[in-house]
């Protein structure tokens, strides 16, 4: 754990200092916006910005051409420190803030969304266990990701439902001092990784029994007997990424591993959001400021008509637009991170950020393609990765459909409560 956690363990109460100061309105603070990152923020980029460039751009290719999982890259990322950071002190980690783990993430998936996502995921299937584990299970379970570089994964999808939690069909019936699960997850990133899942079962079987009481959220160690993950899916991008179908058939979990309580599973797995959407929306700014970059960079060096291509207004604006959604998609992962850390309610501003950046990492990742030409069109250069990595940011962890309606219906609660 040599330089980061170094960095980390001397400056984070640093850090979270500066940024009550920093970011984006305080409400402690008169000095209104102050968008300056401090010394160990700046720091923590310049460490995740050498690594992505040293030791993921340069064998980005390559994972997503063969579809292997990056163990190696993914041990070195550990190693410096670059993923866990918001386990608790108590279990051995940081206790870093959401802000912060985003500064990171961003410059990792600016060198391969597939890889950071290999390096980062874990923290999705770390989130129920945070938000709603007691001091024994996040020791347990946390601790051990801090000792090893050992994975986490989230199952909540299933073959017959995605957005619509609430038809979960996963089951879970108590024996004695056990509960027995039976079902099938799909598309679970790190399902052929993981040391543990989360698992969202129903423990209603009343179908009218509603939504926040019909479900459990459980730990589910990776080798416990009738645990099956399936092959590894060919997706469009991300492949470096392992996502997988997870078949449960019955698996006895002792009742030391519930989050929170029977019935409290849907509250668990849905407020765990509120926590990973700003690093989702971090992650598709990587990937918008990359194909910035390197549409900026062709465009000084392709000629056409005696100039450069740069020179011509038309591909001038369309860099100038690239930079627009950049900039913005960014702030607006900052302010979700940033609500996120201040302890208030980021639903909200987590969906917009969610939405907007996955819509900014598609729309820049065609203009990239668009500034190169035919050269854009092919796997030898590196935009076409980029547009079929960016699609999977407007569906997984939410649909932008899903973040809509998250963000109108807040709307429109807040209206009825001024009428
Ligand atoms: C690579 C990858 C990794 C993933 N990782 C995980 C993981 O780790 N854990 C996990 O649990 N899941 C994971 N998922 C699943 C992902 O979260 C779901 O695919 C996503 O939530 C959409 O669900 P669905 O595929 O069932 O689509 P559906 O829910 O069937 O939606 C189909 C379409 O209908 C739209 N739609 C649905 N309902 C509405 C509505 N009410 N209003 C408007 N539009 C609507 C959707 O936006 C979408 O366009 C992953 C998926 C992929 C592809």
């Amino acid at each position: 754990m040599a330089f980061l956690k170094t960095v980390c363990t001397t400056s984070t109460t640093l850090g979270r200092r500066a940024l009550s100061v920093s970011c984006v309105r305080s409400t402690t603070h008169q000095n209104g916006y102050n968008f300056e990152l401090n010394d160990t923020q700046k720091e923590y980029q310049a460490v995740a910005r050498k690594f992505a460039r040293e030791e993921i751009a340069p064998v980005a290719a390559h994972y997503d051409k063969t579809n292997e999982f990056p163990h190696e890259i993914v041990k070195k990322a550990w190693t410096l420190g670059l993923n866990n950071l918001h386990i608790p002190k108590h279990c051995g980690g940081l206790e870093e803030n959401v802000f912060n783990s985003c500064l990171i993430l961003e410059e990792l998936s600016w060198g391969c969304t597939g890889i950071s996502s290999a390096i980062n995921s874990s923290g999705l299937g770390q989130s129920p266990v945070i938000l709603a584990g007691t001091k024994e299970q996040q020791k347990k379970y946390l601790g051990r990701l801090v000792e090893e570089p050992l994975h986490a994964a989230y199952c909540v999808t299933e073959p017959g439902t995605g957005s619509d939690v609430n038809g979960v069909k996963t089951r879970a019936e108590k024996k004695g001092d056990e509960w027995v699960l039976n079902g099938q997850k799909m598309w679970i990133t790190n399902g052929g990784v993981a040391n543990w899942y989360f698992v969202l079962a129903r423990t209603n079987p009343d179908p009218k029994a509603p939504a926040s009481k019909a479900f459990t959220g459980f730990i589910v160690e990776r080798d416990t007997p009738g645990v099956t993950p399936g092959r590894k899916e060919i997706n469009m991008g991300q492949r470096a990424s392992d996502t997988r179908g997870v078949t449960f058939e019955d698996v006895r979990v002792p009742k030391e591993n519930v989050l929170l309580g029977e019935g409290a599973g849907f509250k668990i797995a849905m407020g765990a959001f509120d926590k990973t959407r700003p690093p989702v929306a971090c992650s598709a700014t990587g990937l918008a400021q990359r194909a910035l970059d390197e549409a900026a960079k062709y465009s000084l060096e392709r000629k056409t008509f005696g100039v450069p291509i740069a020179h011509h207004q038309a591909v001038a604006f369309i860099l100038a637009d690239m930079a627009i959604g950049v900039e913005t998609a960014r702030l607006a992962w900052m302010r979700a991170a940033w609500e996120a850390d201040s302890g208030s309610r980021n639903s909200y501003n987590a969906s917009i950020a969610k939405a907007y950046a996955a819509d900014v990492a598609n729309k820049n990742a065609t203009d990239a393609v668009q500034v190169f030409g035919g050269a854009g069109f092919n796997s030898e250069y590196p935009v076409e990765k980029l547009m079929r990595d960016a699609k999977i940011f407007q569906i997984y962890e939410g649909t932008t459909q899903i973040q809509k309606l998250v963000i109108s219906r807040s709307i429109i609660d807040a209206t009825k409560r001024l009428a």
